[in-house]
């Protein structure tokens, strides 16, 4: 589609339902925003409010709505960090345990947010100076305003606050998607939108592009967190490999096919299940 803005490209999967899967020069989180006709609802939001606000502007103007919802796939910031950039009148949802997660790691995430912005704001005012490609002054901007923004007192998150410990359906006039409660398996609490009818998975985090041994034994930046139940992470990821699916949105990366989901299952059993992963980093 076309859509102006430097943090993803966006796409109408089928009528109504779109995804904004990250640019490739900003990597980062992917998102969707579904017009049922009477409700327009955000899966999930984006680490950088800007693109949030640009997520937010793209979906007013394919859909002609403002946003009814907004659903958080699980609680980690890359997915979530956007949600205070909606109105408060908007509900957010997500499954209780990730409102849980949200709380138990909430001060160490500001606490680390506020620890890197200081030294960000200053490292970015420097190179903003030298650049002179005019996407990248952009950028540059936006991440100074996003530091200050971490640096002010008064900076807070938005949790999700309307909560539920089970799947369920939004009926639109228009489209229908099944809002499917996962459990534990990428995070504690992970959900996934399933179109049925339109052969489209939302996977959230469960699914990546390319998932990468080295996310979990880098030392800088900290280490991604292990699944919370790689077990049933490869069965859900083998269960919905083997629906009739067709277009497959992961958490990160490209639009996946079965082939990657296949790689996943692969890739999780390996390191998480069968432990190659401690035997890597030993
Ligand atoms: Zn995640």
């Amino acid at each position: 589609m076309d859509f102006k803005t430097i943090y993803f490209d966006l796409y109408e999967l089928s009528p109504g339902i779109y995804t904004a899967i990250t640019a490739e020069k900003l990597p980062s989180s992917n998102a969707g925003f579904f017009d049922f006709g009477n409700y327009l609802v955000i899966f999930d939001t984006l680490f950088d409010p800007f693109s949030t606000i640009d997520l937010i502007e793209a979906s007013k103007q394919f859909t002609n709505k403002e946003p009814s919802f907004v659903i958080n796939s699980h609680y980690h910031m890359d997915h979530l960090l956007g949600n205070r950039k909606f109105p408060l009148n908007i509900p957010i949802i997500s499954s209780s345990k990730a409102l849980s997660e949200y709380y138990k790691n909430l001060n160490d995430t500001l606490k680390r947010y506020k620890g890197i912005a200081g030294q960000e704001l200053k490292r970015t005012k420097e190179i903003v100076k030298k650049e002179t490609e005019p996407d990248k002054i952009l950028e540059y901007n936006n991440d100074i305003k996003t530091y200050t923004e971490f640096l002010d007192e008064n900076f807070t998150l938005r949790p999700p606050d309307f909560i539920t410990n089970s799947s369920f359906t939004i009926q639109g006039t228009k489209n229908q998607v099944q809002i499917v409660h996962i459990g534990d398996a990428h995070t504690s609490g992970d959900m996934i939108a399933y179109f049925e009818k339109e052969k489209i998975v939302f996977m959230g985090d469960l699914l990546f592009e390319q998932p990468d041994p080295s996310w979990y034994t880098r030392t800088n930046p900290a280490p991604a967190d292990p699944p919370a139940n790689p077990q049933r992470l490869c069965d859900t990821l083998i269960e919905y490999m083997e629906k009739d699916i067709d277009i497959y949105i992961p958490g990160h990366g490209k639009i996946c096919s079965k082939k990657d989901l296949q790689e996943n299952a692969e890739f999780f059993e390996k390191y998480f299940i069968k432990n190659e992963i401690t035997k890597t980093a030993a």
